[in-house]
């Protein structure tokens, strides 16, 4: 299968990683759309939140702790997680990724260390 983010999940394809463990990766956007723009995907191919199965709980569950763990270590006081679902939801690659968007007003570095 070609899909973009299972390479970044494998380390097949270059990402500017700031977490990584055997469930999921966190890397920032190529082209971010905030001072502070990372995504988290699992790396399981799981195409979207309209695909999600029930036994898919504990994926879920890793990618929302890993945005929340990522967020804190950034210093951001306030964010958006965003999971874009769907051509007509804004959803370009399909393979599950959440958004963390922050930094907005913060003084946050775009390149703060996590
Ligand atoms: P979405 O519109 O929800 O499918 O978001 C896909 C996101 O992936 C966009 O914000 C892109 O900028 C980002 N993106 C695409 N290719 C890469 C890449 N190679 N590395 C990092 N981010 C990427
Ligand atoms: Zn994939």
């Amino acid at each position: 299968m070609d899909c973009i983010f299972c390479k970044i999940a494998r380390g097949e394809l270059a990402s500017d990683t700031v977490y990584e463990n055997n469930a999921v990766r966190a890397f920032r956007d190529i082209h971010p759309k905030a001072p502070v723009h990372v995504l988290v995907i699992p790396k399981q191919h799981i195409e979207s939140i309209a695909h999600l199965e029930t036994d898919h709980n504990e994926i879920i569950s890793a990618l929302i702790y890993t945005a929340k763990d990522i967020a804190a270590k950034i210093g951001l006081k306030g964010y958006k997680l965003v999971f874009n679902v769907g051509r007509e939801g804004g959803q370009v690659i399909d393979h599950l990724h959440l958004h963390i968007l922050g930094g907005w007003g913060e003084g946050v570095e775009k390149k703060a260390e996590v």
